[in-house]
């Protein structure tokens, strides 16, 4: 079991982090719904087809962004519904502690080191 100041601490940061993420986001990415976004389609009437497909690319470039920061946000939703039940730090695969020292750097993690490299080398 985690202490207390330390859960603190690392809710603290996931807040923190979840209001940076969400700032993220809305500089190009619209909210639908709660934990959906949708990167704004830039449309300015009048414009060459050049600038049109400049627009495009740079649209195409923002999705891969987008599902980074959303996944990311979920996580972040997960890690703090997790304090709120009081399975936070446990590793979602093999259901070991997760080392403190993974939580500090990325406290939104789902998985343990050991998993985290099986899943995703
Ligand atoms: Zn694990």
């Amino acid at each position: 079991m985690m202490e207390k100041n330390i859960l603190d601490k690392l809710k603290n940061q996931l807040e923190l982090s979840k209001k940076e993420t969400e700032k993220e986001l809305e500089r190009f990415a619209q909210k639908s719904t709660d934990n959906d976004w949708q990167t704004r389609y830039p449309n300015n009437p009048g414009e060459g087809l050049e600038e049109e497909a400049d627009e495009v690319e740079e649209y195409e470039n923002l999705l891969p962004v987008e599902y980074a920061l959303e996944t990311k946000l979920k996580d972040i939703g997960l890690a703090l519904e997790k304090m709120e039940k009081g399975t936070y730090g446990m590793c979602e695969n093999c259901d070991k502690e997760i080392l403190l020292d993974r939580l500090k750097i990325f406290p939104e993690a789902r998985t343990c080191n050991e998993c985290n490299k099986k899943i995703a080398p």
